[in-house]
């Protein structure tokens, strides 16, 4: 699988031994991506290869680091010490992501409860004109 931030600097390649797809509902995914859930391709470390560009790493938490392309800020991918070996993939910085759904939604007990009503939301094409 290929992927890129949004300013093409940042390239990156990693195996299909994808380990989990998964969203996250909690707090602090919510407050460093900005969302209100967060969805991951977890994949081994060793299988992730950084191609081009220079990402910026931040300690979010004691459990959780960022990095992100350093020039336009997209979020690349989160590593947490309690999943060594895994690298946590961002799904938006994959370039291809139709076949990729998440199996599994975590730390439900901060989901919000607008989430399960989304189906009954208006739908655009487009944004809002
Ligand atoms: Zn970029
Ligand atoms: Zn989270």
């Amino acid at each position: 699988m290929e992927g890129s931030c949004n300013c093409k600097e940042v390239t990156f390649v990693t195996s299909k031994n994808i380990k989990a797809i998964l969203n996250c509902h909690c707090n602090l995914c919510r407050k460093m991506n900005g969302s209100a859930f967060s969805t991951y391709v977890v994949v081994p470390t060793d299988e992730f290869s950084l191609v081009s560009g220079t990402l910026t790493r931040v300690q979010v938490s004691e459990n959780a680091s960022k990095s992100f392309c350093a020039t336009c800020g997209t979020p690349i991918y989160n590593e947490n010490p309690k999943y060594i070996g895994l690298t946590i993939i961002h799904l938006g910085a994959l370039d291809n992501i139709d076949d990729l759904s998440p199996a599994v939604d975590t730390f439900c007990e901060s989901q919000l409860e607008w989430i399960e009503n989304m189906r009954n939301l208006t739908k655009l094409e487009k944004g809002i004109s």
